[in-house]
């Protein structure tokens, strides 16, 4: 199962992420995860990464792709694997098309968690991460409304958009995406 996770920040996605990769024994690969362990650990890539991060803007994508090229190689991605975080822009996208189709190893799904931009500020307000400022919010989510979003048109142009109701328990939402999900298991 290969698998694309899309959603704003704040729609719950990492939370419903690491649940679904569970159920279907799948590698849950969230590139905010890597780049906070990149930062955390004080790496050359985390510290550049830091400087986006931390001021609400997209990493550049050449940085992304690099990290997402090498983590596809690694043997507990080969049962297949819940992208969460990316591609996150058009040439995130393309760049991951062309790696898959090089390993003929199309995506399944692209699944996308809908939630309305007024309920992920108060969300993402109440989380207290440190990285979660009010201006550092509304430019996340400016990224996501500029550089993201577009790829639900990407999606589903080549029929692979499936998208829920990201509104309700994390229970009611987890039902909703196996109840796609379990088409592609
Ligand atoms: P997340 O935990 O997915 O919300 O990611 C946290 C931050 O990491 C984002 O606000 C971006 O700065 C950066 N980031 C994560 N994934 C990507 C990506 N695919 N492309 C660019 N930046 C990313």
């Amino acid at each position: 199962m290969r698998i694309v996770f899309i959603g704003p920040p704040g729609a719950g996605k990492g939370t419903q992420a690491e649940r679904l990769a569970e159920k279907y024994r799948i590698a849950h690969l969230s590139t905010g995860d890597m780049l906070r362990a990149a930062r955390d650990a004080r790496t050359e890539v985390g510290c550049e990464a830091d400087k986006y991060m931390s001021a609400g803007q997209l990493v550049p994508d050449a940085i992304i792709i690099r990290i997402i090229q090498a983590r596809l190689e690694e043997p507990d991605c080969q049962r297949g694997y819940l992208l969460d975080g990316f591609p996150r822009t058009i040439t995130q996208a393309e760049a991951l098309d062309e790696m898959l189709a090089q390993r003929g190893t199309p995506l399944d799904v692209v699944l996308e968690l809908d939630v309305p931009e007024d309920e992920l500020f108060n969300r993402l307000a109440g989380r207290g991460r440190t990285d979660d400022t009010p201006e550092v919010i509304r430019q996340r989510l400016v990224a996501y409304r500029e550089q993201t979003q577009p790829l639900l048109d990407y999606y589903g142009e080549r029929g692979l958009l499936k998208t829920i109701d990201g509104l309700g328990t994390i229970e009611e939402i987890f039902e909703r995406a196996t109840a796609v999900l379990n088409d592609y298991a």
